[in-house]
């Protein structure tokens, strides 16, 4: 198995793909060989182009590498690219850079609808990674497009996963905390959210509904998805921190759990398909349980096994619908660049790359 690739990034000066750059600095199999923005960007060095916002400090390999504008020309005898580009241009550049023959790992929403494109959690759906050899990108069938989901939808869908498959579900009720990170960079003025609660994201509730349908659907074979066809209702709120996303989540079942310990006995007991494939990225327990009523918190739980744990709380049988929890997980890294970083991981493991 080949296992050392040059990569590049798009969108690198953006919060994404600084997160990239930080999470890739030791990475065992991808080297940052190189790097896109825009044109504002495009010709300056990573350290001129970026406003560096991680709290360590900016490698220095990456500071003096040159910006390239994001066309495939410039990114010659690089293996695939990782995407953390903004969706008004996601359309266009990523079509081009799998038509050129090289792989797009993406966090943009674009083509996550896509009909052979796989939105993918590798712990979820790993299976869905084979509609690619449907895609015709590429006439040559080298370039393809891969995407992760909705900052909020990752560990959604890892908490309902093991209640799927030990119930059935018949809805699902939720609301978003999410941190000011999901926003971008600069992102939410200092002035709506310091002190304060926007109750509103620009379209993310719609994303929160459909996204994890795609993922806990099944893999026909044809290449396409059959969605899950249970409904999902969520109110996407904008909170004044920094990193981590919140989620309170309220879900009925199909067959009633006897117990709360029952519950949690199958989201403890649920056997995650990355555990005998070694991959750098995949976390040991994707999910855990705490039972300490004050948790998880975004401050003091978001870098759990470096960023990509899911933390299920407040675990409890409730009368309306049958089940309510909280979940948390790192917006930035576990639905973002660290989830993208272990798609690649599984890409090359089933010999995609
Ligand atoms: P961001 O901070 O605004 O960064 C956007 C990036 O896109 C920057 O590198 C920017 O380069 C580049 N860009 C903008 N216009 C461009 C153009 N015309 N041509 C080439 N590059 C261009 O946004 P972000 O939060 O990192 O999000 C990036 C993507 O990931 C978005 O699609 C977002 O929806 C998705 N996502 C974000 C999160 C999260 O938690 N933040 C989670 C999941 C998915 P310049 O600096 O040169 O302008």
């Amino acid at each position: 198995m080949k296992t050392q690739y040059s990569v590049g990034i798009l969108g690198a000066t953006g919060a994404v793909g600084q997160k990239f750059i930080r999470l890739l600095e030791n990475h065992p199999w991808f080297t940052i060989k190189a790097l896109g923005a825009s044109e504002r960007s495009a010709g300056k060095t990573y350290a001129e182009a970026a406003n560096w916002i991680e709290a360590v400090p900016c490698p220095g390999t990456i500071k003096n590498m040159t910006v390239a504008a994001c066309d495939p020309e410039f990114f010659k005898g690089i293996d695939f690219v990782f995407s953390g580009l903004d969706s008004s241009v996601a359309t266009e550049v990523e079509g081009a850079f799998a038509a050129a023959g090289i792989p797009v790992i993406s966090n943009a929403k674009n083509y996550r609808t896509g009909k052979y494109v796989p939105l993918l959690v590798p712990e979820v759906n790993p299976d869905h990674i084979h509609s690619i050899k449907q895609q015709t990108y590429d006439p040559s069938g080298k370039g393809f497009i891969v995407t992760n989901p909705n900052c909020v939808t990752v560990p959604l869908v890892m908490a309902l996963k093991p209640l799927q498959e030990a119930f059935g579900i018949n809805y699902v009720i939720l609301t978003s905390m999410q941190a000011v990170s999901g926003a971008g960079y600069p992102g939410v003025p200092s002035l709506d959210i310091m002190g304060n609660i926007v109750p509103f994201i620009s379209g993310e509730e719609p994303k929160i509904a459909s996204e994890p349908l795609k993922l806990l659907g099944e893999l026909q074979s044809d290449g396409t998805v059959k969605d899950a066809s249970f409904p999902v209702q969520a109110t996407a709120v904008r909170v004044p921190v920094l990193e981590g996303h919140l989620l309170s989540v309220s879900v009925s079942l199909k067959n009633k759990p006897a117990s709360i310990e029952e519950v949690e006995a199958v989201w403890n007991n649920w056997k995650n398909p990355l555990a005998e494939l070694n991959l750098p990225f995949a976390p040991e327990k994707p999910i855990v349980v705490t039972k300490e009523d004050r948790y998880p918190q975004p401050r003091l739980h978001s870098y759990d096994e470096n960023g990509m744990r899911t933390t299920i709380g407040r675990a409890r049988l409730t009368t309306i619908t049958d089940l309510s929890f909280v979940a948390l997980a790192h917006n930035t890294v576990r639905g973002a660049a660290g989830g993208a970083i272990l798609n690649a991981e599984l890409l090359v493991k089933e010999g995609y790359l």
